[in-house]
């Protein structure tokens, strides 16, 4: 599926507001509160792996002034393995809340759709309480879910391809899907570069250390990390800190693009997996606001290196501006109208 092996220096997906709008106070009916039948507003934002969620979350969340994100990515939640499970940086956050990222210690074991419902929902009530708007953003439908439906039964996998109508439309909260769609060919593409890109900024060393310190695929929770499962084999012939440190012969550097071809692979197909139960919400009658940012992601993918030479960077700024021009028209314009019509409901 992956025809690029070169990591591409991309511009980061995360932009720089180009406006603001004042502080608002979202319209929650909290006065009218507690009339039985009130459900909370939320916002989720839901794609496949790479789709660029948490770019257009922080994107909403810097016009809609008065938002915090809430984390639903199943790794993401864990402490540990930041550049491997790809956690979007302080730096990139430009300041706006997010909660459940980062915070589990894997120690304490796996957590549950059940556990993240609990915490997830305290975390929106907590949210709500102050008359803030929560966003809801990352790609595990299971977590997603658990956390919306009216009742949830921990013991049924609504995404089992053989159970019809498992997924219930019954939601405890009033919520607004947007979807972040990518066509997969172009998603699996930009993937493969992004692997290679996550390798240049320490993911091989990040894992090397958390073999070092005793860890390994068997771990609960973030040992199902793609990445580490991968070097898995790597790490047992070739034990980080055992000082195999000098050069490397053909059959290490073949075991280690092994592990880089499957983490590519793997990446592709959770993308894929992701689609499905995506399609299997909709399917059900959930509500589901698409927006595609395929066109965004080509342009994105043509933006050249940077360099030195003149005309190059020339090229590469007017590339850069029509990137985000794309983006903008198709991804955030879109979004922001659908938001505010819910908003405003
Ligand atoms: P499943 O029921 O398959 O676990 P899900 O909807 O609950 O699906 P997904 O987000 O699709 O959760 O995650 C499925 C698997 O994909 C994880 O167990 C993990 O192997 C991998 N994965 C998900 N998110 C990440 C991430 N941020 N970094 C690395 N691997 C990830």
């Amino acid at each position: 599926i992956c025809h690029k092996i070169a990591p591409l220096h991309r511009p980061s997906l995360i932009v720089k507001p180009v406006f603001r709008r004042p502080n608002r106070v979202v319209r929650m009916d909290s006065s009218e509160r507690p009339s039985r039948r009130h459900k909370d507003k939320i916002v989720v934002v839901m794609g496949a792996t790479g789709c660029g969620k948490s770019k257009l979350s922080i994107d909403l969340a810097t016009r809609f002034q008065y938002s915090e994100i809430i984390n639903s990515d199943k790794m993401q939640v864990y402490k540990g393995l930041d550049v491997t499970t790809n956690k979007i940086s302080i730096h990139e956050r430009l300041g706006v809340d997010h909660h459940l990222l980062g915070v589990f210690d894997p120690e304490d074991g796996e957590v549950s759709p059940s556990k993240f419902r609990l915490t997830a929902g305290l975390a929106i009530s907590d949210i709500v309480s102050r008359q803030r708007l929560p966003l809801i953003v990352g790609g595990s439908n299971s977590f997603i879910h658990a956390l919306v439906v009216d009742r949830f039964n921990p013991g049924i996998d609504v995404f089992d391809e053989s159970l019809n109508n498992a997924v219930s439309t019954q939601l405890r909260y009033n919520c607004c899907f947007l979807w972040v769609d990518v066509s997969l060919p172009v998603l699996c593409d930009y993937l493969c570069e992004r692997v290679d890109e996550m390798l240049d900024s320490g993911m091989f060393e990040e894992l090397s250390e958390f073999y070092r310190s005793g860890n390994s695929a068997s771990q609960p929770g973030i040992g199902k990390a793609i990445g580490v499962p991968e070097f898995d084999q790597y790490f047992k012939k070739y034990p980080p800190g055992t000082g195999g440190g000098g050069a490397w012969d053909s059959v290490r550097r073949g075991a280690y693009e092994e592990a880089v071809r499957e983490i590519k692979e793997n990446t592709c197909q959770l993308a894929k997996r992701q689609l499905g139960k995506i399609m299997k919400l909709k399917g059900a009658g959930w509500d589901l606001q698409r927006v595609d940012a395929t066109e965004a992601f080509r342009v994105a993918m043509e933006v050249a290196p940077p360099s030195f030479d003149n005309k190059k960077k020339k090229k590469r700024k007017k590339k850069k501006k029509r990137w985000i021009e794309v983006w903008e028209r198709d991804v955030l314009e879109p979004s922001m109208k659908i938001v505010n019509r819910f908003l405003e409901e």
